[in-house]
């Protein structure tokens, strides 16, 4: 049977995940305008992967508003449903799946890992925290770092920035005044690890200057607050 008999049965279900998620981040404030995208491995030899469709609100998916991809993020001709375009991204989303082995990559413009790039832009450091619990890591003594990459338009210069600097045990990538990549065997586990760790990145931005706070409400209303100027 050819890969393409099984797409229908095999895009619907991740269709209809996509879609579901990707409403997820939009109500966080992650996916502003028609930006973000998401990712689950649909197979591995070849590598195939259904992405968010390119343009598209992500708060008002379908299920049908899903693309295959390839190793190289580019549509597979083929496709039962119908014609969308995958996101430019979806280049760096193949090449994370491939190099980090996930079943799901999350792609979101979310604000604190931003800020947090503009700050350490060689990388934010974190550790003693319970919430790194959340990603795999310990809560004491256990120091991670989220690498931080240059933001370009070039998936393939992504990719080996993203690829020299990766480590199995930390699956998050910034990309710098861009957003945030995670990943997860699925898209439940890369949910709960971007949640995780934005309240991780919200927490070392707003305590480097000791007088920051976080706005309550909306998911990425980080506002920082100097002494004397509130
Ligand atoms: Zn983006």
């Amino acid at each position: 049977m050819s890969e393409q008999h099984l797409w229908p049965t095999q895009l619907d279900q991740a269709g209809r995940a996509l879609a579901a998620e990707s409403a997820h981040y939009a109500a966080l404030g992650w996916m502003r305008g028609t930006s973000g995208n998401l990712s689950v491995v649909l197979g591995r030899n070849p590598l195939r992967l259904a992405v968010t469709a390119s343009g598209m609100d992500k708060a008002e998916l379908t299920p049908r508003d899903v693309v295959v991809v390839d190793e190289h993020g580019a549509a597979v001709p083929g496709q039962p449903g119908p014609a969308r375009r995958p996101s430019a991204e979806a280049g760096l989303h193949a090449r994370i799946a491939r190099v980090a082995g996930a079943g799901a990559v999350v792609h979101v413009h979310a604000l604190a890992p931003v800020i947090a790039a503009e700050h350490w832009p060689l990388g934010v450091a974190l550790r003693d925290l319970e919430m790194l619990k959340g990603l795999g890591r310990g809560a004491h003594d256990d120091e991670v770092t989220i690498p931080v990459i240059a933001n370009g338009q070039d998936m393939r210069v992504l990719g080996d920035a993203f690829e020299a600097g990766f480590r199995a045990d930390t699956p998050a990538l910034i990309v710098a005044r861009h957003g945030l990549y995670v990943w997860g065997d699925d898209l439940y586990q890369a949910r709960h690890r971007a949640e995780c760790l934005d309240w991780l990145l919200r927490f070392v931005v707003a305590t480097r200057t000791g007088h920051a706070h976080l706005a309550a409400g909306n998911g990425d209303a980080v506002v920082l607050s100097e002494r004397g100027t509130s």
